[in-house]
This record gives C-alpha cells, structure tokens and sequence, in this order.
C-alpha cells in the first residue's frame, strides 16, 4: 500500500508517519530526512543541498525525482511507502504519477493535516527528534521521559537547525505557495482525506487506521 501524508512544517507528519508505518509493515520515507543524510556525508552535492535547506528553499525536482524513484525501488520499499515530503509541487506530483503507473503501483491515499501557522510556530520552536532512529518529540507536549534522549532506541535529541521562527515562516510561505495546490490535485483524483491536525496523535492515528479500514486494536 502506497500513500502520501501532506501538510506544512510542524502539520505533525512524522508523528503520524512514525505511528501508522509499522501498524502497515510499510516503510517511511521522509525526502527531508534523506536530504539531511546526503549533507550530513559531506560531499559535494550534500553542501550543494545544504545551500537550499538551511534557507527552507525547495531542492531542485531533478535532484528530488532520481531520489524517489530509487527508493520505490528498492527492496525495503516493495511492500509500499508513506511519502513525507514529496512531493511538494504540482511537477512532482506529476512525476510521481507518471513513476508510480511504471511500477503498477497505483496510489492508496493522500493524508491531509490541516494546521494554522501560530500552531506550527509553537510546535517547531519546540521539536526535538532522535538523530539515530528520528523520532519526533515536542518539549511541552511531547516530552520524552529523560531529557535529551529516544525512549524508543536511546539516540541522543536534537534541534533542526531550519526550525528558527524566521526560516519556519518562510518553509510555511512555501508551503502555501507550492503544495497547497497539491490539495486540488489530489482531491480532484478522489484520493484526498483530511485529517484533523489538532494536538491529538492518536486520534489522528485512529482516523487514519480507521479510513484504512485497518483495525485500531
Ligand atoms: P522537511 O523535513 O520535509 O520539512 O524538509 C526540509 C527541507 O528539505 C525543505 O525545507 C526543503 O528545503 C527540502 N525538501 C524536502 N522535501 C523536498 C521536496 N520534495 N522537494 C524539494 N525540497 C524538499
């Protein structure tokens, strides 16, 4: 089963993510968490990565495309994926459609989260995420339970450094500028249900499994 989660910054995808995938024994796959992987090796092309990241400008959808595509094939990714992050733009859309009919793998369904750019702020300034396995927690709302470190495998926590109020305002202008059009697109296709982005993942997660027709159990 292949499906999509959309939503600005701090919208709670990779809560969402983290929570559903193993209830669907399908895989994750974040493009900004495989963006962050390619800068964090330091290579040429990570430093070329980086100058568009740091700022919360999109990458360029050649760069993006290649990377999902060899994703979706590798063997990880056979028994299907949830796409967080990609795509962010009508084009990308459009080449998803295109790679996903080459691979017979029609899409399941388009998860929208829906939140208003004061709920963000607060969330992002706040977030923390494991370095090892990326679990997202939020310091008020989400602590983990010793400070600084995964409950679920011990890595250390740490801060995105695109998560400052002034690059988090201009990720969300982006976000409005260039996925919001996403919402038509997909809604147009009867693939799209929104989900209420408020600060419950587990109802969140309910009415995903529940949409699914996946037991909640
Ligand atoms: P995220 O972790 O999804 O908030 O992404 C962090 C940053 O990675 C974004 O602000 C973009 O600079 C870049 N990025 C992630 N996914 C994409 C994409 N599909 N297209 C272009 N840039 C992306």
């Amino acid at each position: 089963m292949d499906l999509i989660i959309l939503g600005a910054p701090g919208a709670g995808k990779g809560t969402l993510a983290a929570d559903l995938c193993p209830r669907l024994s399908i895989k994750h796959i974040s493009t900004g968490d495989l963006l962050r992987e390619v800068i964090a090796s330091g290579s040429k092309l990570g430093a070329e990565i980086n100058n568009f990241v740091s700022t919360g400008a999109l990458v360029p959808d050649e760069l993006i495309g290649q990377m999902i595509r060899d994703t979706l094939n590798a063997d990880a990714c056979q028994n299907g994926v949830l796409l967080d992050g990609f795509p962010r733009t009508i084009p990308q859309a459009e080449l998803l459609e295109q790679i996903m009919t080459e691979l017979g793998r029609p899409l399941a369904a388009v998860f929208y989260l829906n939140v208003e750019l004061d709920r963000v702020i607060r969330r992002l300034i706040n977030r923390v995420s494991c370095q090892k396995c990326g679990r997202p927690y939020h310091l008020l709302n989400l602590p983990p339970q010793k400070a600084g470190i995964c409950d679920a495998c011990g890595g250390a926590l740490i801060q995105r450094e695109d998560d400052r109020e002034e690059t988090i305002r201009k990720r969300f202008a982006t976000f409005l500028a260039k996925t919001q059009p996403l919402i038509d697109f997909y809604k147009a296709k009867n693939l799209l249900t929104e989900v209420m982005a408020d600060d419950n993942p587990q109802a969140a997660l309910n009415f995903a499994l529940q949409y699914l027709g996946v037991s909640a159990a």
